[in-house]
């Protein structure tokens, strides 16, 4: 059982505001690990006052040398590091991540995005010199947004956080993290890593909350400089609505409903197995996933059969056992949204060839068998919304045109995949395909590129250099030469 009665704010447990708690219940056995306070207001109140005077400090970190900033956020990297196996144990035991998939990214990824935003920020210039059009020079500046508020989903908590914090403080920016309260006990872990680190405080805050009052309030906090978003669509529009009243910046990770085109040349006893990561990856809690598979047409029934057969083999199971590849969904809410859909599906016409229900051997946690839905056209409900948990369907085309069409006749436009013998004609068609990031032969997500998505998959783009970016506001300072831009005297007539 994992208790905690204090929030992290300014670089000190400090008793929270109100005596409400949280209580955390493991996905895979409906158990509660855990209780942690709930953040209110006043906690996100006294967050960003925290992280508004490390910001303000004329000698703090956003004054700080990029090198100086490197060598703590590589501290910083180490705790996490240290901490790796009990962060990979924590997120899978909250919502259900697979220990063999969390340990890739919620074990080892955040502390490689830091060392990698460490490294880039010491080897970026904060400031270039240009020889200016009109006179002299301009010193073209980036400076640090200011205070964050980053506000993070519960399917890939640690990483989705490390998208934004690692950026953000090689930038020099100060951050509040508002982690799901479904996922809280991580970031309470690596709150513990950011005392260890002997980071200045207020650079890093964590506050809870539960539903969308405490991150609602930050996003229209005076003293927020900038929000860092990842979650429902739903969500992502609220927030830019109120951001966009508010002149703030913002950048928004949404949903998505991607599509994996197999072309006709498509070897699927190579395929099958990638297959599985870019379209059921993390119980199909995972954003970008492939959850359209778009067949040929004369193929069809083999596409069908493949994964009918990849989707009944997947061992499912408590998410910290070794063997599980398909975990429960996070909540039972989640469960019901599930649920709900698979019956839509059916009622809408869809033939299930694999799964369909809750496995039996399971009775407790909130387990859905991997599901593959046929005879299904890109017009149903369940090809349309993002349905997030394991269900795929499968939808024929006739030619690449029409592939390429189909994908693209989605409100998303986040991921996508294109399988095929022939890479170069995977490309070709990866390049008609309208969304953030493809990928063909396989979807691994690149740190050191820019990702995010179009359409209602959001606005703007994390990781690569462009997600430094993102935190840095850009100030020109003109340096005319000598006598320029003073008004010359009017010569008397
Ligand atoms: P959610 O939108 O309900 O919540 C996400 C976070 O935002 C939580 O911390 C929540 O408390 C907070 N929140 C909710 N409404 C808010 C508001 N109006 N103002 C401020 N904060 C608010 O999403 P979820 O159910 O936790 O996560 C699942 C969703 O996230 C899915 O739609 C999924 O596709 C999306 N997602 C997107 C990406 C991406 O990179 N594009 C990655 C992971 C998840």
């Amino acid at each position: 059982m994992y208790e905690y009665d204090r929030l992290f704010i300014g670089g000190e447990w400090v008793a929270p505001a109100s005596p409400q708690t949280i209580n955390v219940v493991c996905a895979s056995t409906e158990e509660r690990i855990g209780v942690v306070p709930k953040g209110i207001r006043a906690d996100a109140d006294a967050a960003v006052a925290a992280a508004r005077l490390a910001f303000d400090d004329p000698s703090g970190w956003a004054h700080w040398p990029a090198q100086q900033r490197a060598a703590a956020m590589f501290r910083l990297a180490d705790a996490i590091e240290a901490r790796s196996a009990e962060f990979t144990h924590r997120v899978s035991s909250q919502n259900g991540m697979p220990v063999r998939i969390g340990r890739q990214t919620e074990g080892a990824q955040p502390a490689m995005l830091l060392r990698y935003y460490a490294d880039l920020s010491a080897d970026l210039p904060a400031e270039e010199t240009r020889q200016s059009l009109v006179s002299g020079s301009t010193v073209v500046r980036k400076e640090p947004v200011g205070v964050v508020a980053a506000i993070v989903p519960w399917n890939f908590p640690q990483s989705l956080t490390m998208f934004k914090l690692a950026p953000a403080l090689a930038a020099g920016c100060t951050v509040v993290l508002k982690p799901s309260s479904e996922t809280v006990l991580d970031a309470f872990l690596l709150a513990e890593a950011v005392k260890e680190a002997d980071l200045p405080p207020g650079l890093v805050n964590v506050v809870t909350g539960s539903g969308r009052d405490v991150g609602a309030h930050l996003v229209s906090h005076p003293d927020v400089d900038k929000v860092a978003f990842t979650g429902s669509t739903e969500a992502g529009r609220t927030i830019a609505e109120q951001c966009g009243r508010l002149l703030k910046p913002v950048t928004l990770e949404l949903g998505g409903k991607s599509a994996g085109i197999l072309l006709d040349d498509v070897d699927l006893s190579c395929t099958m197995k990638a297959m599985f990561g870019a379209t059921l990856l993390n119980n199909g809690q995972t954003c970008f996933i492939s959850t359209r598979i778009l067949a040929p047409r004369t193929r069809y029934p083999e596409v069908v059969d493949a994964f009918s057969a990849m989707a009944a083999a997947l061992p499912v199971g408590n998410a910290l056992e070794e063997r599980t590849l398909i975990g429960p969904v996070a909540t039972p809410q989640q469960r019901d949204t599930v649920e709900a859909y698979i019956a839509k599906g059916k009622a809408e016409g869809g033939r299930i060839t694999a799964g369909g229900g809750r496995p039996p051997h399971l009775t407790r946690g909130w387990f859905i068998e991997p599901t593959v839905f046929a005879d299904v056209d890109n017009d149903t409900t369940i090809a349309r919304e993002e349905i997030f948990g394991p269900v795929l369907t499968v939808i024929p085309y006739t030619d690449d045109a029409e592939a390429v069409r189909i994908a693209n006749d989605s409100a998303y436009g986040l991921g996508g995949t294109v399988w095929t013998a022939d890479p170069e004609r995977g490309l070709d068609i990866a390049r008609r395909v309208h969304t953030g990031s493809v990928g063909v032969n396989g979807f691994t997500l690149d740190p050191g590129s820019p990702f995010g998505g179009v359409k209602a998959s959001g606005l703007g783009r994390e990781l690569g250099p462009e997600g430094l970016a993102a935190y840095q506001q850009l100030k020109s300072v003109y340096l005319p030469s000598s006598g320029a831009g003073v008004p010359q005297e009017r010569s008397p007539r």
